[in-house]
């Protein structure tokens, strides 16, 4: 077994040879003639000149061996149903929505818009676009139809997938309603839209002439052949919209052999799934993580991939655990988020279930708390992995490699960086790189990896302007995390760039505060925020979520358990991170895919306009900041 520093280091110094043997882990129809073209930086072209296919890789190679191997199985808290698809249907399954969508005028080239909700019609849908060459954009369900509109309008689709609608918590949610509303703001709406009917909304109106039924049109398609088409390994394969700093979301592009290439590398290295068993990622289809760890890379690794709706306490905390047994998952994904959500719950669910078959829980998404890896990590008696990256990168910037050398894990730490990523900890003021345990940005020298965005949907100067020019003395890409390295070589991520809190002539991470204020026993979550302060500059204020909330029911209680937040803040890290205040709620405003609101709070404690609030999850959280400020103000 190689060690991962080696791994690493060969795949930076002699990077074409590195990337040609992970090029065989998938199929080609044609070969490339060059591993990389970086004439133009920083646009990286990788494996140019190959031809190959997503959904060839995902299915079509499977079916000689793994033909009658469950390749997705959906599990539906929320309808209470389930199905499950062999690699022989799910074949077939997505050559009939190909053969629907061409006989709807989609052809190569052409972006199609999927807004569904977690059935298993999305991911034939996504395949089939892989399958004929056409880019997909899933949109997240829970995004307003404001929002959808401006994806619409920047990705100008030919078609639009959508369903009747969909359920949270048992509650439905009327996704074929929010389309219309989306496309009479478009300015730019699809000719058709295509619908799948669940019968959760029997009064759904349906536009003549535009508007098609995905079930009446199934049926004149069954069993259709439609190949796949061979596609230039940089022609794109999807765009996905990610937000930054700015109002206007992003269209991060991918290619199609980088991109096969580097989640069939992921799945051996880091995740360790191999042909013949089980993933199970609890994401959303319309985040990054369900595009690469839900459907393509279990699929291409030959796995079985579980598509949960749902969530994960409905109809109590142990369901995932059950899933886990049902199915013998070996592969779990989950988000920091939910597992503090279980962290609440009766400790009793963890032991219920027959969890044998699970290797690893990989963790990513947010920052994962010290306090959270314990536990979980004792409580599962297995390998929590914490691992680092983006939207932007696809797959994984920092992670154990398990695949590679099994390294002790460390608390709080996603470990080391990940093969083909020439990670840098840059000083912000200089560009220098930075010493063992000095707080730095975190930056790739370009070119990027394979699978890693090759640029911004219809802008490649918004790509450069965004990403390449944090530093004026050379091109490197920025994370916008901030990032140490301890003396055995360990990161560890503390915050974004863009959140950081500068409390007189301090700077430090919203996250770091936030760990510490964790590392009190009676603290489930919090989120710090920086506020405006005559004297400092800024003061980071703490909303935290108790554990046992029956401390908290008399003002003494209160001011005891802030009293000692403050204490063990001042303990972890100094007097000068102690926060001006701290706010106990019952739930932290986040978005549906559980990142913290922090600007949305940041706004309401300086008194200013909460902003853009369409992918909150739960809008009572925020009344729950407006009281609590206001509690404490009139204290
Ligand atoms: P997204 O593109 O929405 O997945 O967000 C990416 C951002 O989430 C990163 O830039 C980090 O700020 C944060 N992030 C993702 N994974 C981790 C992790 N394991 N630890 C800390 N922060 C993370």
């Amino acid at each position: 077994m190689a060690s991962v520093k080696e791994f690493h280091r060969r795949s930076i110094e002699d990077r074409e040879s590195f990337w040609r043997e992970q090029a065989a882990l998938v199929h080609w129809h044609k070969p490339f003639s060059r591993v990389l073209d970086y004439s133009r930086p920083p646009f990286a072209k990788w494996f140019v000149g190959g031809e190959t296919n997503l959904c060839h890789n995902a299915l079509d190679r499977h079916l000689a061996e793994r033909g009658d191997q469950a390749a997705l199985v959906y599990v539906s808290t929320e309808v209470n149903e389930e199905r499950s698809y062999t690699y022989r249907e799910l074949h077939a399954e997505v050559q009939r929505a190909a053969a629907m969508m061409q006989s709807l005028g989609v052809k190569k080239g052409d972006r199609v818009v999927i807004y569904m909700p977690m059935i298993p019609e999305a991911c034939f849908a996504m395949l089939a676009c892989a399958r004929i060459g056409a880019i997909h954009s899933v949109v997240f369900g829970g995004f307003a139809a404001a929002s959808l509109a401006a994806r619409i309008d920047d990705a100008r689709p030919k078609l639009m997938l959508t369903a009747d609608g969909g359920s949270r918590m048992g509650k439905v949610v009327l996704y074929k309603a929010l389309v219309d509303e989306a496309l009479r703001l478009a300015k730019h709406p699809p000719e058709k839209v295509l619908i799948y009917r669940r019968g959760l909304d029997p009064n759904m109106p349906a536009a003549a002439g535009r508007d098609v039924d995905w079930k009446a049109l199934a049926a004149r398609h069954e069993g259709a052949q439609v190949p796949c088409a061979w596609l230039e390994s940089n022609e794109p394969s999807y765009i996905l919209y990610t937000s930054g700093t700015t109002g206007q979301p992003k269209g991060v592009q991918r290619d199609v052999g980088g991109y096969a290439v580097a989640l069939a590398a992921s799945m051996k290295h880091i995740f360790c799934g191999g042909p013949g068993e089980t993933m199970f990622t609890t994401s959303d289809i319309g985040w990054v993580v369900g595009h690469s760890y839900i459907v393509y890379a279990p699929l291409i690794a030959g796995m079985t991939t579980i598509l949960y709706e749902g969530v994960p306490i409905r109809p109590d905390a142990g369901i995932w655990w059950k899933i886990v047994q049902d199915r013998r998952v070996n592969v779990m994904f989950s988000a920091p988020t939910a597992i503090r959500v279980l962290k609440k719950q009766d400790p009793a669910y963890l032991k219920k279930y027959d969890l044998s078959s699970l290797r690893h829980l990989f963790l990513a998404g947010e920052p994962l708390d010290e306090p959270t890896h314990v536990w979980i990590s004792q409580a599962l008696d297995k390998p929590v992995i914490d691992h680092y990256w983006q939207t932007e990168t696809g797959w994984p910037i920092l992670s154990a490699m398990p695949g590679v050398e099994k390294t002790p894990i460390k608390f709080g730490s996603p470990s080391f960086p990940v093969f083909g990523y020439d990670l840098q900890l840059l000083r912000e003021v200089d560009a220098e790189p930075a010493a063992a345990n000095e707080k730095a940005v975190v930056a790739i020298v370009p070119p990027l990896p394979p699978g890693c965005m090759s640029t911004v949907w219809g802008d490649d100067a918004r790509f450069v302007k965004t990403y390449f020019s944090t530093f004026s003395k050379m091109q490197v890409y920025s994370t916008f995390d901030w990032g140490i390295r301890d003396a055995e070589g360990y990161y560890f991520i503390l915050g974004r760039t863009d959140d950081v809190i500068n409390v007189a002539g301090h700077r430090l991470g919203t996250r770091e505060i936030e760990e510490a204020v964790s590392m009190h026993p009676n603290i489930a979550e919090c989120a710090v925020v920086g506020v405006q302060d005559a004297l400092k500059g800024q003061m980071p204020l703490a909303f935290a979520v108790a554990k046992d909330g029956s401390k908290l029911a008399t003002p003494q209680g209160r001011a005891q358990l802030e009293k000692e937040v403050m204490e063990t803040v001042d303990k972890q890290l100094g007097a000068i991170a102690r926060p001006r205040t701290v706010h106990f709620v019952t739930l932290l405003p986040k978005t549906r895919s559980g990142k913290t609101l922090r600007r949305a709070i940041q706004a309401l404690a300086e008194g200013r306009d909460p902003g853009d609030l369409t992918t909150i999850e739960d809008p009572g959280a925020l009344e729950q900041i407006r009281n609590a400020l206001k509690e404490k103000a009139a204290a």
